[in-house]
Parts: C-alpha cells; structure tokens; sequence
C-alpha cells in the first residue's frame, strides 16, 4: 500500500488512548478497511523519520497472532500507523461489555499470545513491552491477535517520558528499573489473563460481583510532570462511597476500583512489595489454570518463563486440544 491522508476516509472513532487515537478508515482506491492510529510525537524531523524506518520491520511481520502493518506516514505533527482493522475490538472493552470472560476463551488468549510473543522475539528478536487487554484483539472470525509492540525504539523514547498508563501491567523488576526482557511481558500477560478471567483489574481488592459493573481499572493519563507526590491525590479510606463514583477525567493518577482508591506510587510499591495476585478464589479455575498464572507471576524474572516455555504448558496443552469455537462465541456479542 502506498498510503496517504487524502486516500484515508474516516470511518468511526474506535478509541483514545494515551498515546493518540485509533479511527477506522477506509483505503479508498483498494476499499481496505483499516485502523488508523494517530500518534503525537513531540520530537525533531530527523526523529520522526527514524521513527519511520524502524516501523518499517513491521512489514516482516507475518503471523496469526500479530495484527498486520500496512505502513505508516508522516502527517505533521502525527505519526500515522495504519493496521489491520479487528472488527470485535480489544479484550479490555469486551469485557467490559460482556463480564468476565470464560476461563476456556481465557486459555485460547493465553495460547495467541504466547504463540505471538514467541513468533516476535523468535523471529526478529521483538520485546513487545505493552501486553494488556487493550493491545490484544479480537475479530468475528474468531482470531485473537496482539497489537501495539514496541518495534521502535525512538518510538518508545519518544512517548515513554509522557505517558505513564502503562505502569500497572508493568512487572516488579521493571518497576525497578531492569531491563525489559520477554518475562516482562509474561508477567504483564498473567496480570491480563486474571483481569480477564475474573472481569476486574486484578489489583483491587473488591471480591464481590456486584462492583464490576462500573468498575474502570485503569490509571487514568497523567499529563507531563504530573506523577510528582504532591500531584497526587489523597487515598481514599477503603470502601469509600465516593471513590466509586468519581469519573476520572485525566486530573489525577489514581487507581480506583470496587470502592479501594490508589495512587500510582501506591500501585507500584504494592506490585513490588506484595504477593502477586492469583486466579481466585481457589477450585473456581482448573488447576492448570491457576498453575499458569502462579508461573507467569513469580516475581523473580529469573525463575520466571520465557513465552516459548509457557506454550508446553498443561493449560495450553488443554487450550490446543479445546473444542471451544471462538467465532461462535464472537458472535454473542
Ligand atoms: P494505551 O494508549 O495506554 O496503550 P490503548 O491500547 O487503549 O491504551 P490505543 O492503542 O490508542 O490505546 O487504542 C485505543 C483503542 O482503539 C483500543 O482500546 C482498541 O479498543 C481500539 N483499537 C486499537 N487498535 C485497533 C485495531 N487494529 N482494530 C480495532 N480496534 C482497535
Ligand atoms: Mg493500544
């Protein structure tokens, strides 16, 4: 494809993140229905060009379990990438949608994610650093692909210091400041599997159905220079009728979920310092289930798996032999 802006016609906002936006468009001379993600970068033409060529590995990437690239453009002052289009959205808003989603669909995610994460690092040596229910996608074909990987390193260095969304899939010794390795990304995966699994962001401490329903478990943007302390909002006590009910409207960096309020710090000192969460409560999940996500979140990336390790799990032996049929399902919602 040969893309250009006037060649785009908008189609529907598909969503905001804290990057940019995504629309879905129609490639008028080939009739390609894509999605459209605007990024802003705030950096020199010289980065933007770079920028550009690294993206450019994405024509290479050819699988599955990856949403494919079309290519990217320069539209000053935006960065445009445009993808293959997943008619049924993210995971992080089906669920939303729909409730928790069945421990079986859960398996078939897990297994296309590491199918992918595995296909990326062992083929171009691809970290892919944001794995979280909104980078993995859903089509009414019933395939599971994920998106957003971090191919671009001026990419990254460009929007990392703006943006701090990302943080609470983050694993502890990110937090801590190691490297990025592919058991970053396992952890970030175990941390989505149970948010999916049990229709909450797994670090609230609500166990009760009834709070779901309105639950937001995600930080809200912080702007530039706002995670400082004295930015951040005061925790609410536990239970706080208040918490619940306050829409966040990008002012602060608090975490709110079934009536627990946390800040940023707050989050991040949690994942370091406390027990991983776990697919609870216990006997509700196969155990092989619960094994998978004991072994995705051992807080020692050293004794932690690879993607590739995880795929001979048992869980994800059951996930291939599984008769659980993803475009039936698709088509529930
Ligand atoms: P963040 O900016 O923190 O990474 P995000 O992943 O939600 O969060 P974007 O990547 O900008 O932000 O995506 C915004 C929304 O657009 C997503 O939540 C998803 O629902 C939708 N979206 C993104 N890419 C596609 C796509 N290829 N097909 C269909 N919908 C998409
Ligand atoms: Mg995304």
């Amino acid at each position: 494809y040969d893309l250009r802006t006037e060649d785009l016609k908008d189609l529907q906002e598909l969503g905001q993140g804290n990057g940019g936006s995504v629309k879905k468009v129609e490639h008028v001379p080939t009739k390609t229905i894509m999605a459209k993600k605007i990024v802003l970068i705030d950096a020199k033409p010289s980065v933007r060009k770079q920028i550009l060529r690294e993206l450019h590995i994405m024509h290479d990437c050819h699988s599955k379990y990856i949403i494919s690239f079309y290519g990217a453009f320069l539209a000053d002052p935006n960065i445009c990438i445009c993808m293959e289009y997943a008619d049924k959205g993210s995971l992080d808003a089906i669920y939303k949608k729909i409730g928790a989603i069945d421990i079986d669909v859960v398996a078939q995610v897990a297994l296309a994610v590491l199918e992918g994460l595995t296909y990326l690092y062992d083929v171009h040596r691809i970290i892919h650093r944001d794995i979280k229910p909104s980078n993995i996608l859903f089509n009414s074909k019933g395939e599971i692909k994920i998106c957003d990987f971090g191919v671009s390193g001026e990419l990254i260095n460009s929007i990392a210091d703006t943006f701090v969304g990302t943080s609470t899939y983050m694993s502890p010794e990110r937090i801590q400041g190691a490297q990025y390795t592919v058991k970053s990304d396992v952890w970030s995966m175990g941390i989505s599997l149970i948010e999916l699994a049990l229709g909450r962001f797994p670090f609230s401490e609500s166990t009760s159905d009834d709070e779901d329903s309105d639950y937001e478990g995600t930080l809200s943007p912080a702007r530039p220079g706002s995670l400082s302390l004295s930015g951040l909002p005061p925790a609410r006590p536990k239970g706080s009728k208040t918490a619940k009910k306050d829409k966040r409207k990008s002012k602060g960096v608090s975490l709110q979920g079934g009536g627990m309020t946390m800040s940023i710090l707050e989050l991040l000192q949690h994942i370091v310092n406390e027990p991983a969460p776990r697919l609870t409560p216990e006997g509700r999940f196969p155990k092989e289930a619960e094994d998978f996500i004991d072994s995705c979140l051992l807080k020692d990336p050293d004794a932690r798996k690879t993607p590739k390790d995880l795929l001979k799990h048992p869980w994800i032996d059951m996930a291939r032999s599984s008769t659980v049929n993803l475009e039936d399902w698709a088509s529930t919602f």
